[in-house]
């Protein structure tokens, strides 16, 4: 199955785009965002489109941007390293209570996360446990290198953030698969820390391009050249986020762990290392013998054998994935279904009884507030793993029973 190239009209002199979308809609605007990103001179062979694709805010989700000799920081985006994590268990469906408001309350309030149906939480430890210590103290001497160069990073809340969840579209999981075991699972970033750094890049790099006289077809491009002044500091900067956000995702689920374990009477362990995977972030990569930068917006890494984990929605199956390592698509797959409206659109078009209706499986919020949320305002899953058949193998197919949202 070859990937579709031949329905965005290109300038000349742009790469090719090579999308896996195979009948899945794609907006305009998104295409028109892909020309754009195709135009850059230091695109390397072409940009992989993922079947999840929608319009981003700098760059377009569901993209896969190799890169020789520049980085686009608004192509990573500002959340930066944001990703998921999956464990599975060994209790199975038998296991659950009868009711499951008991174990959504527990991941409530073992995980600081923003928003909840009573009202909101810091969303920050006002006191973070011994696991936040030690795992801060990995992070800490490479943070202290930013910092003596660019002190506005350093504030005393981006410790306390630190397995936390945030909110929006962050949530957490308790899922079962086709055998009827029991996963957790979770989606979350390098938050605000994560924030500061993305937008302060960001503005640096519009500020470079200014210098340079350099016109973009979006100002949002802005890049970083190889061997300019903030070239290094910005990969040093996004690679110590995306650590903290790798992190930010083993100490919540550890932290999920135990709650459910606390609360259960039968014994249970949690295979927590299983998978772990970034969906927004770039790093060095060997591509068609050329060493490049693979930016990932919206997009999860692929290689023969590595897995992943393909989110749906809050009412629809999730996905863990084995990469086939299709290196047209630089070894890459889609990181979730992709949204098919925006949130207003969503927020204007669904009711709470939509909500109520489309989540009626899930112990989950259902309030005004997550309408943006509701499944209905997502892609069909199952259309978009069609679409990457050659991208990755389903491993296990994953349902919510619980869903907690930031
Ligand atoms: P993003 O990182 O772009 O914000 O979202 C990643 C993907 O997660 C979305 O494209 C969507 O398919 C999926 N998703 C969003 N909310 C939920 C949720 O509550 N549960 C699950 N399982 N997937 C979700
Ligand atoms: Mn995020
Ligand atoms: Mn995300």
């Amino acid at each position: 199955m070859q990937p579709e190239t031949h329905d965005i009209m290109q300038a000349e002199y742009a790469k090719p785009i090579k999308m896996w979308t195979r009948g899945v809609p794609v907006e305009d605007d998104a295409k028109k965002q892909l020309q754009n990103i195709a135009q850059l001179p230091f695109i390397y062979k072409h940009i992989a489109v993922m079947p999840d694709v929608h319009v981003g805010k700098g760059s377009t989700i569901g993209s896969v941007i190799p890169t020789l000799g520049a980085i686009i920081p608004a192509a990573v985006g500002v959340d930066i390293g944001c990703g998921m994590i999956a464990a599975k268990t060994t209790l199975t469906a038998n296991d659950l209570p009868d009711h499951l408001y008991g174990w959504r309350t527990a991941i409530e309030k073992a995980v600081p996360h923003g928003l909840t149906f009573k009202g909101r939480d810091k969303g920050s430890w006002e006191n973070p446990p011994a696991t936040v210590d030690s795992a801060w103290a990995q992070l800490d001497p490479r943070f202290q290198d930013l910092c003596a160069k660019h002190p506005r990073f350093k504030n005393t809340n981006n410790y306390k953030h630190l397995g936390t969840l945030g909110t929006g579209n962050h949530f957490v999981e308790v899922c079962l698969d086709e055998t009827d075991a029991v996963w957790f699972m979770l989606h979350s970033g390098s938050r605000g820390v994560g924030n500061a750094i993305g937008c302060y890049f960001i503005e640096l790099a519009k500020k470079d391009m200014q210098k340079f006289f350099i016109n973009l077809p979006d100002k949002e491009l802005a890049y970083f050249p190889e061997g300019t002044e903030h070239f290094d500091d910005y990969v040093a900067a996004v690679g110590w986020a995306q650590d903290f956000a790798r992190l930010n995702r083993e100490l919540m689920m550890a932290n999920v762990v135990s709650a459910i374990q606390a609360i259960t009477p039968k014994p249970f362990t949690a295979d927590v290392e299983a998978v772990n995977c970034h969906h927004n972030y770039v790093q060095r990569e060997h591509h068609f013998g050329h060493n490049v930068f693979v930016t990932r917006k919206g997009a999860v890494a692929a290689w023969p054998g590595q897995m992943g984990i393909i989110p749906g929605s809050m009412g629809a199956r999730s996905f863990i994935v084995r990469g086939k390592g299709e290196a047209e698509a630089f070894c890459s797959c889609s990181h979730g279904a992709g949204r098919v409206m925006s949130r207003t659109a969503a927020k204007r078009k669904f009711t709470i009884a939509d909500q109520i209706e489309a989540t009626k499986d899930v112990e989950c919020r259902k309030d005004k507030d997550v309408i943006d949320e509701i499944p209905m305002a997502y892609k069909d899953i199952d259309a978009v793993m069609r679409a990457q058949a050659d991208l990755v193998d389903i491993v296990h197919t994953l349902k919510q029973v619980v869903c907690v949202k930031g």
